[in-house]
């Protein structure tokens, strides 16, 4: 099974507290407070791992850049999109390209 399919069905059977613990330890891999798109709402709300949590919830509206394929997790989860904060998270991203057939990466 593909690397993020089998990541996010085995994540969903995992309890809360297990969870919370990958999704912090995660977070530490993050880049995205390298990136021109990140600003100064989303360091002071500790927003990150946009890809895993969803897009950005109070502070990222503009595309400026995306240090996504820079990224260890990118890499680790075989990811296919970017931009996670403005546009959704790696499994919001898949299901509309699946509908939509939409050409965002
Ligand atoms: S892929 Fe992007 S959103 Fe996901 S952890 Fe890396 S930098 Fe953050
Ligand atoms: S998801 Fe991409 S565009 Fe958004 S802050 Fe992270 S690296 Fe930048």
């Amino acid at each position: 099974m593909e690397v993020y399919n089998k990541f996010a069905r085995d994540f969903k059977k995992l309890p809360i507290e297990e969870q919370e613990k990958i999704i912090e330890e995660q977070k530490k891999k993050c880049i995205c407070p390298t990136c021109p798109s990140y600003n100064k709402c989303a360091i002071v709300e500790r927003e990150k791992l946009f890809c895993m949590i969803g897009r950005s919830f109070l502070c990222i509206s503009f595309e400026e850049g995306c240090k996504c394929d820079e990224c260890a997790i990118e890499k680790e989860f075989q990811l296919k999109y970017k931009y996670f904060c403005t546009r959704s998270d790696e499994k919001g991203q898949r299901y509309l390209n699946s509908v939509w057939g939409s050409t965002m990466v």
